[in-house]
């Protein structure tokens, strides 16, 4: 009797191949019988497996809509770029629009900021506290209305 087969043969086996010397020695030898048939059991199990999960995945895709667009894909960026650009361009062209005259304006505005300033210099008080400056007698209120009262006495 020949020896036991080895891994490789009871693979081969497994997988269909087989030859005259190892059927006849897997027929007399029920040790490499058990072997290969816990291998195709085994295998059995998981083609079986592997079935079940092929088709739970093809009726999951059946059953999904198509997916077009995944969240903020690639057209999504592209877009924002598009936005980006035009961004840019429409700035590009305000500023050219509106340089000259910020210019201009700005020539009759130094003016106007001198004058508020040379006021706002003038003032004791800022404006937002003049109504309260008027409730805080100053010293000449005082002294007109000590006066009075002296010409009273
Ligand atoms: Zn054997």
């Amino acid at each position: 009797m020949k020896k036991h087969l080895n891994e490789q043969e009871v693979l081969e086996r497994v997988a269909g191949q087989r030859d005259a010397a190892s059927d006849e020695h897997v027929r007399a030898c029920p040790e490499c019988r058990n072997e290969i048939t816990r291998l195709n059991d085994a295998l059995g199990g998981f083609r079986t497996t592997a079935r079940e999960w092929a088709e739970t995945v093809r009726r999951e895709v059946a059953v999904r809509p198509p997916v077009r667009h995944r969240g903020f894909g690639w057209q999504g960026l592209r877009l924002a770029g598009v936005l980006a650009v035009l961004l840019v361009c429409l700035g590009v062209l305000l500023i050219r629009h509106e340089g000259p005259r910020a210019v201009e304006m700005s020539s009759t505005a130094d003016d106007a900021v001198l004058e508020r300033v040379d006021a706002a210099m003038s003032r004791s008080v800022p404006s937002a506290m003049e109504p309260l400056s008027q409730l805080v007698p100053t010293q000449r209120k005082e002294l007109a209305l000590k006066e009075k009262v002296e010409g009273a006495n």
